[in-house]
């Protein structure tokens, strides 16, 4: 090793920050270079590195000539990338029984002796390969320090064959060999490469000499680690931890400790020191440090680990003190991590007991008793309790219940199934997809994998943003909106060039839309409206008709529901767009399932039950999701579709008497030719004209497509002749392009992905080679038929970051996502939008 030129530096010496000794080294260095008092440190490139992995002994006499004699030193990994790990750090190298002694005479004979227990234990089990357990065995058994570290010699001793080595050239040795070997391990590997480090990842090392006070000196003495801001909320401010000693290590198993303890010229250092990192880094550091008889030494610094919301706060507060710009700051956070600002999460910090795993279908996390129907979730809400709807899968039938309940579980479904979507618009957690537990209908119980049985009333949580349901009720971390959360999406707003719109049906979500900022509605799901139970019945009696008379005679009832609804929705929208999708699934989801269900429904329209039971015999298809759905069922029971052209029209003329302008957009679902377009556009515009003469208003109006199936794809072009606008809705479109179901996709699409079949879950995240491709030939063929068509996509996929960027850049005019994921798709459009910019300022 001794032969490679500058492979080997003192730190401010030699040039250790060109990246060849390692990311904590280059930090180190940077520190140096701005006149920070760190303790001298020798760092070991990459290469050096590398020759002691392949057998070379160290040059440990040109490692420690810089530190003298009798000096203690700590080995600290400097891996080539950041997250990349590296074995923890080895304090106390070089500790021996005659500097034991040392310490013990000139400090405190305990802290002395705990220290010299540590290093012996520590280079027992990672250097010498000694079971660790017998060396807890003796923290346990042997509360006196000074026997326990007795005994540590006489064991090491025992198992090696030889007493413990006293040389530090052979320490350092065999230390450093440690940690190179730690490196190479499988472990090791596997973890780094989860964090995208290349094959041949480099370590650095680094050797830096631990600070002791003298036994005469004045001030304070101990270690500790500080933060320019408190890692919780992001407010400026000396956060961390003071622990007072005289043989300063940092950050091993460091005892709370209150920042206060430190004298006030202390502090004051350590507030210099991280506010010239904070100019000169641009951003709020964490560091370890040291103090000796007053002085403050710096032995570590690295990004403040801290929550979202401190992100946000940080990332305000160093763009208003224009220390980055605005821009940069919105480039500080993943978009998906403000999910867990939104909703409540499971307080980490506590004990629980994951029971089951599914898909995280909707973010946050809720505890409550289980409730295995929509009737019980009522009967605890109406007691004000918390509950968990569990379902094998949820229906229409359900929404009901997920209204009432704090979080929802099913056995089956996707990313995009029923409880997925619903769960999402309401901002209510789910977990989708928990095929690992049992569901015992009869027994009316949920059966983990490990047996343990919960019945209705029972207490479990789930965790919506990670896939688990946990035993009992866990302890919940509230959400906190805070005014800089607020400024930094306004910024992300002045950013980006993409509108952002709601995937919104009731006046709730429409509302949480509003408080998101939403430019407008871009997928009201109008059968949600339906599902109210006192339209149910109607929808249901609409369903039994038996002539078109009688149909018409029950949707003129559910018209004045729909026209409030809309009436209730432009307003809310205050002239923004609001695009309404006619409705969309097939009839016998509004049937009753059950049988109790069945006879109440027989009895609400003094029907037999046989009558009942034959009609949904008669609705019943092999594979309903391709069957007589959408805009099929908009042309076979045409009535359906006037009415609802009927309440959007009639809205709109009384919204405008309001005060509320607006151009309603229609959208036709399920659209497979471009006859389909052209019937329902006739019969919707001859509903205007009616509605039009019946007011005496004037009014516009959009019509346009949601693009699902592939042909609708390749045919933009006839489709965007009669059409103002297409959006994607990559839900069915993605179902359909690989055949997938997505309620039934869970069952293999973790074994797809972990075994690389598909890169993501496509449901998740646009699959941009297939599904992608379709959206580019679409927006293609359909704005060289119409170069004014708007182009948009509504699908789940609308509020993810991946999606949004590829859906700006091929030029679409807005995305649509459930409302919780508004501000997530405001700051990855914002982002998108920088990164293409090219007068991008840092
Ligand atoms: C879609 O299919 O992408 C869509 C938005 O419609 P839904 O989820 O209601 O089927
Ligand atoms: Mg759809």
């Amino acid at each position: 090793m001794s032969g490679i030129d500058g492979s080997v530096v003192l730190l401010g010496q030699g040039n250790a920050n060109d990246g060849r000794f390692g990311v904590r080294a280059s930090r180190l260095a940077e520190l140096v270079n701005f006149g920070i008092p760190v303790p001298a440190t020798i760092a070991l490139s990459i290469e050096a590195v590398r020759m002691i992995a392949s057998g070379h002994a160290p040059d440990t006499e040109k490692i420690l000539d810089p530190f003298g004699p009798e000096t203690l030193v700590s080995v600290r990994s400097s891996p080539g990338g950041i997250d990349w790990g590296g074995a923890p750090t080895f304090h106390a190298v070089g500790l021996n029984c005659a500097i034991h002694e040392e310490l013990c005479n000139a400090h405190d004979p305990e802290a002395a002796s705990k220290l010299y227990f540590d290093f012996i234990k520590s280079y027992a089990v990672r250097v010498a390969r000694l079971d660790p357990e017998e060396f807890e065995a003796l923290t346990a058994s042997c509360p006196d320090v000074f026997g326990r570290l007795a005994r540590a010699k006489s064991l090491y001793a025992k198992c090696t064959g030889e007493s413990f080595p006293q040389d530090m050239g052979v320490q350092l040795t065999h230390v450093l060999r440690s940690m190179v070997r730690a490196w190479e391990g499988p472990t090791a590997h596997l973890l780094r490469s989860a964090h995208g480090a290349p094959e041949n990842a480099g370590l650095g090392l680094l050797v830096q000499k631990t600070v002791v006070a003298t036994k005469s000196g004045e001030g304070d003495n101990g270690f500790g680690a500080v933060s320019g801001a408190d890692p919780e909320s992001g407010s400026r401010g000396l956060f961390g931890n003071f622990c007072p000693g005289c043989i300063s290590v940092a950050r091993v198993e460091m005892p709370e400790s209150s920042i206060k303890k430190l004298s006030p010229r202390s502090s004051s250092d350590l507030e210099k020191h991280l506010d010239l990192l904070r100019r000169r880094k641009q951003d709020e550091l964490e560091i370890d440090f040291a103090v000796a008889n007053g002085k403050v030494w710096v032995l570590d610094a690295r990004p403040i680990d801290c929550s979202v919301q401190a992100a946000i706060q940080i990332a305000v507060d160093l763009a208003e003190s224009g220390l980055i710009s605005k821009e940069s700051s919105l480039g500080r956070l993943e978009p998906d991590s403000i999910a867990r600002i939104l909703h409540p999460q499971v307080d980490r910090s506590r004990a629980y007991n994951v029971i089951a795993t599914g898909i995280s279908a909707s973010p946050g996390a809720a505890s409550g008793a289980v409730a295995f129907s929509s009737q019980a979730a009522a009967e605890y809400a109406a007691r004000n309790e918390s509950c968990i709807l569990v379902r094998i899968e949820t229906g229409p039938e359900d929404i009901k219940g997920m209204h009432f309940a704090s979080g929802v579980l099913t056995g089956r479904g996707g990313i995009t199934s029923h409880a997925a979507v619903v769960a999402r618009g309401l901002g209510v957690p789910c977990v989708a997809g928990a095929s690992d537990i049992q569901f015992d209908a009869r027994m009316q119980a949920l059966i983990s994998p490990g047996g343990k049985i919960f019945r209705e009333g029972d207490s479990i949580s789930i965790d919506g943003t990670r896939g688990e349901v946990l035993e009992g009720a866990v302890p919940l971390e509230k959400p906190g909106l805070s005014d800089a959360f607020r400024i930094f999406l306004d910024w992300a707003d002045e950013s980006r060039d993409m509108e952002v719109r709601a995937n919104a049906d009731t006046p709730d979500e429409v509302q949480v839309a509003n408080s998101f900022k939403a430019d407008g509605i871009g997928l009201c799901r109008t059968e949600h409206m339906f599902f109210d139970e006192a339209r149910l019945t109607v929808m249901r009696e609409m369903i039994f008709a038996d002539s078109d008379s009688e149909r018409r005679a029950t949707l003129k009832q559910l018209l004045p529901m729909q026209r409030s609804d809309f009436i209730e929705l432009f307003l809310n929208m205050q002239g923004r767009p609001v695009c309404i999708r006619l409705f969309d699934p097939p009839l016998h989801e509004f049937l009753p399932r059950e049988r109790d269900e069945i006879k109440e429904l027989a009895d609400a329209l003094d029907l037999p039950d046989s009558r009942i039971i034959a009609r949904m015999d008669e609705l019943r298809e092999f594979n309903p999701m391709l069957g007589m759905r959408g805009v099929r069922l908009g042309i076979t029971v045409p009535e359906i579709y006037e009415m609802q052209a009927r309440a959007i029209f009639e809205a709109l003329v009384e919204a405008r008497r309001r005060g509320h302008p607006g151009t309603p957009e229609i959208m036709i679902p399920l659209v497979s030719a471009n006859r389909e377009v052209e019937l329902v556009k006739s019969s919707v515009d001859a509903v205007a004209h009616t509605v039009r003469k019946e007011t005496g208003e004037t009014f516009d109006y959009k019509i346009g497509v949601i693009v699902e199936t592939p042909r609708a794809a390749i045919r933009a072009g006839d489709l965007a002749a009669n059409s103002s606008f297409l959006s994607f809705g990559t839900n069915d479109l993605t179902q359909m392009t690989y055949g997938i179901s997505r309620d039934d996709s869970q069952r293999f699409m973790a074994t797809y992905v972990a075994r690389g079949v598909y890169p993501e879950d496509p449901f998740a995240t646009l699959d941009k080679e297939g599904v992608g491709e379709l959206l580019l030939l679409a927006a293609k063929r359909g704005r060289e038929a119409n170069p004014d068509l708007v182009l948009s996509i509504c699908g789940e996929h609308g509020g993810d970051a991946a999606t949004i960027e590829f859906c700006r850049k091929a030029g679409f005019n807005y995305v649509s996502c459930s409302p919780f994921r508004v501000p997530i798709a405001r700051l990855a459009a914002a982002q998108s939008a920088i990164r293409n910019r090219s007068d991008f300022r840092r």
